[in-house]
């Protein structure tokens, strides 16, 4: 009899995951769940092109339907799967369906961490994950609405950069004394802040948020926020960026290891041996970094949802790769490569005030992670450096007039 895989999650991952069974083969059936009612869709875009309404949502999409149908997949979507019965190796969804598997891929990705303080369930007061979101906020993007940012991260960033671009009044509140401090170094954080404050992005940085204030005319509407520094922000429009946590209560509830995440092997494998787990909603423990990785990018949702495809047909794959990452803001493109916070240095390449540098991040001689900001070349080559752990020799790295392939020690 044909086997049956079950993928939960309709988004990058499975989308990748469906790609690579099939071509790899698997010709049993193949069934896909997803609670959003639409086709597995790229989330980058959510804060960038397409809140600017610069993207179509059909360009959303990561595969065409004409793909599904044709590899066969049973897709389930605007449905949740409710339960898991690992003895019974059977998925309950929310309209009642049971499904049994012999395989199966949690790829349940990552839900946007919210605001607990007061007034964070007043109307105007956003996430911004899903289309719907989007849509939500665009509906309330009227011609000079005031925004405000809660958090500076990668994704509170990119909102800011898009609506002041579209002619907003951009206000961004971080706790942290500088922006994207949790992921990159203070160089690079202070060439973002003085480039969103010179396209009059107000930052207010080392101060957290305490509480959001209805209008004046309208109590059930956000009218402002107020910091813990006790000053008082007009904001007709807020979005929360404040970090994600894994979608994990599906694994959890059914008794799956967790620790920050669905736990996997460097193969993909969860505590089940009929159960894999890939994406955001996965925290590896792979060869590369000695400890359990939890990573939110495109880049590793894609990888693992290749490793996971193979070793669900039985296959002895170790997904070991360098992790990559993007980020737009205005016309700047920064792409970064490796994990910063696995370093004890930085050297610069080039000079931020020429709006084209690397911050290289080393620990010893080796180059463990860099961030490419309009320096697409040196992104590349940094790649294979990382990958190869070569000692590198600091003097020629931070010489721009070296080609970084050329830097080693
Ligand atoms: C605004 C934004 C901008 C981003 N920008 C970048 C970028 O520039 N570069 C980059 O590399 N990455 C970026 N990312 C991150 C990237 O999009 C994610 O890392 C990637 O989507 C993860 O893929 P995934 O398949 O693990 O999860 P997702 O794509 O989130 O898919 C998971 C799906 O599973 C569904 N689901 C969860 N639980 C259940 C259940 N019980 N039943 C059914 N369905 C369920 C979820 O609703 C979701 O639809 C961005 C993310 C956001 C939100």
């Amino acid at each position: 009899m044909s086997e049956t895989i079950v993928i939960v999650g309709a988004g990058q991952a499975a989308a990748q995951a469906v790609d690579s069974l099939r071509r790899a083969g698997f010709a049993g059936r193949l069934v896909v769940v997803g609670d959003e009612p639409y086709l597995p869709y790229q989330r980058p875009p959510l804060s960038k092109k397409f809140l600017a309404g610069e993207l179509p949502l059909e360009r959303l999409t990561i595969r065409p339907a004409s793909f599904y149908e044709g590899a066969g997949v049973e897709l389930r979507l605007g449905v949740r799967a409710e339960g898991l019965d690992l003895a019974g190796r059977t998925l309950l969804l929310g309209d009642g369906e049971r499904i049994g598997y012999d395989r199966l891929l949690l790829a349940t990705g990552s839900q946007p961490r919210r605001a607990t303080v007061p007034g964070h369930d007043l109307v105007g007061v956003h996430v911004l994950r899903t289309i719907a979101d989007v849509d939500r906020i665009r509906a309330e993007l009227a011609p000079g609405a005031r925004i405000a940012i809660v958090g500076a991260g990668y994704v509170g960033l990119e909102v800011a950069a898009t609506c002041v671009a579209l002619g907003h009044p951009v206000e961004v509140i971080e706790a942290a004394p500088r922006v994207l401090a949790r992921v990159a170094a203070p160089e690079v954080s202070a060439f973002y802040a003085a480039e969103h404050a010179r396209h009059g992005v107000r930052l207010h940085l080392g101060t957290g948020l305490a509480a959001f204030l209805p209008r004046a005319d309208d109590s059930r509407r956000v009218g402002a926020v107020v910091t813990t520094g006790g000053e008082r922000l007009a904001a007709d429009l807020v979005v929360v960026g404040i970090g994600v946590v894994p979608n994990t209560g599906l694994a959890l509830a059914a008794g799956l290891a967790c620790d920050n995440g669905i736990a996997v092997d460097a193969g993909c494998r969860t505590s089940d041996p009929h159960v894999y787990a890939a994406g955001d909603c996965a925290s590896q423990a792979g060869p590369r970094y000695g400890r359990r990785v939890r990573l939110e990018s495109v880049d590793n949702a894609f990888e693992q949802a290749k490793t996971a495809a193979a070793n669900l047909l039985g296959g002895e794959v170790v997904h070991d790769r360098v992790p990559w990452f993007w980020s737009d803001q205005y016309d700047l493109k920064l792409l970064i490569a490796g994990l910063a916070g696995e370093h004890d240095r930085v050297v610069l390449r080039g000079r931020p005030e020429d709006r084209s540098f690397a911050c290289c991040y080393l620990r010893g001689p080796a180059l463990v992670a860099i961030d490419c900001i309009n320096s697409p070349k040196d992104y590349m080559a940094a790649k294979k450096l990382i990958a190869e752990a070569l000692p590198l020799d600091p003097a020629r790295l931070a010489d721009p007039a070296v080609a970084l392939k050329d830097a080693a020690a």
